[in-house]
């Protein structure tokens, strides 16, 4: 019996001192909004929410397809360094404004993707209908690099000095096939020294993502002779093969439990309708709460694809001119991961949200906040407030009311987890 106390004591003790240290960490978050230079910041917000809303719409108009952000780049670079920050813009193309903090080896990132999903040519011009602003990239992503901006002015405003130093990024290539490359590379850069990142995407109070889901994008190429559609009849077809490769693929069951998509999102080939084509392209996107489930749906497709060209050279009667060809890439993939419950960037988000009177739910995404989560460092997407709706359509919107709400809760939870320097260290 006794020894057993003794063990249990032993055991107890270091899981006392480790939650003794956790309250003690924990409570400069909710000292946060009561520090005069953070009130200040908070208070900088609602006199500016005109600049801010001419910000966003000045921003969303100067075109930023995804690897091709570069005069979108040089417009947020102006305003950081506007904001006192020492700006750089790396070789990705990422635009990283500094604010050195007291312990300058432990680094806090508030990001922000500079791309859009619009090709070149896109009219992103932004119209106003009452208090909406309406354009293409308006919400996703002009509301995070607004908000971006916006907070680093009132930091800098309020002079406020952080313990760790903060990091202010409008990072290239989030969208589609810019395949989160920006993010890799500032982690890849930042990596050893990296405490958490906070990515603001979109609108919305509503939710914090802290469990990156997995995706994979995956392109089909089927190559043949092709010829005329009469008097070549019967030479296979690169087209009827990636149908009938699609039809097999479109069967495959997916779990329900853990939640698993596909979709066959982009089909290209031929050149007209009386010309057996020579190319057909297949884009797909597979998305899971499971890695397991994402390397069999590859698989799966794998094999259908296969057998769709099997079973087109099998029933097309003349070979003379040659067979099919394909192959499939990965185009895309992003790693899954997801922030520990009982971690301080959760903390900080939720010591936010009790300042700010907002509740969040938890969500599943696949955001920039995959890169760091898959390789074990805290980090949440969040929307910057306001409200916003038609994401990646041409009619897409934003309603800046109640975006204050938003900038505050982004503000607190960058403070809450870098920390601010008490005057007296200064
Ligand atoms: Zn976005």
């Amino acid at each position: 019996m006794k020894r057993v106390l003794v063990w249990v004591i032993l055991f107890a003790m270091p899981v006392r001192s480790s939650l003794a240290r956790n309250a003690t960490r924990s409570a400069p978050a909710a000292q946060l909004a009561e520090n005069a230079q953070v009130r200040a910041a908070l208070a900088w917000f609602a006199p500016n929410l005109k600049w801010i809303n001419d910000e966003q719409a000045r921003l969303t108009e100067i075109p930023a397809p995804s690897f091709q952000e570069g005069q979108r780049a040089a417009a947020v670079k102006a305003l950081l360094s506007a904001s006192g920050l020492h700006v750089q813009i790396d070789a990705a193309g990422n635009v990283i404004g500094e604010l050195p903090g007291l312990h300058e080896k432990e680094v806090v990132v508030l990001s922000a993707h500079l791309d859009t999903v619009f090709p070149a040519g896109t009219d992103v011009k932004v119209r106003r209908d009452g208090s909406r602003l309406l354009a293409p990239g308006i919400s996703d992503n002009g509301t995070g690099l607004a908000a971006l901006v916006a907070i680093a002015r009132a930091i800098h405003e309020a002079q406020i000095k952080p313990q760790r130093t903060i990091l202010f990024v409008a990072n290239v290539g989030e969208e589609g096939e810019g395949n989160l490359r920006g993010m890799r590379a500032l982690v890849e850069s930042y990596r050893d020294r990296l405490k958490a990142v906070i990515v603001l995407d979109g609108a919305g109070t509503d939710h914090v993502t802290t469990i990156a889901l997995a995706s994979r994008r995956l392109e089909v190429v089927i190559n043949g002779p092709g010829g005329h559609s009469w008097s070549d009849f019967g030479i296979p077809n690169p087209i009827n093969a990636l149908v009938r490769g699609s039809l097999r693929f479109i069967n495959t069951k997916v779990p329900a439990s853990q939640r698993t998509t596909f979709n066959l999102g982009q089909i290209e080939g031929g050149t007209s309708v009386n010309s057996i084509p020579h190319e057909a392209h297949l884009k797909v996107d597979v998305r899971s709460e499971s890695e397991d489930e994402l390397a069999r749906l590859e698989s799966a497709l794998r094999d259908c694809m296969a057998a769709g060209v099997r079973d087109e050279m099998e029933s097309s009667r003349d070979h003379s001119r040659g067979k099919l060809e394909w192959k499939l890439e990965v185009i895309g993939s992003r790693p899954g991961g997801e922030l520990a419950a009982n971690s301080p960037l959760l903390a900080a988000l939720r010591a936010a949200d009790v300042i700010v009177e907002n509740e969040s739910r938890i969500e599943r995404s696949s955001t920039d906040a995959n890169v760091p989560l898959a390789l074990g460092i805290d980090a949440i997407s969040i929307g910057a407030g306001g409200d916003g709706g038609g994401a990646h359509s041409l009619q897409e919107w934003y309603d800046p009311a109640g975006r204050e709400m938003g900038l505050k809760r982004a503000l607190l939870t960058l403070l809450g987890i870098a920390d601010v320097a008490p005057e007296k260290t200064r």
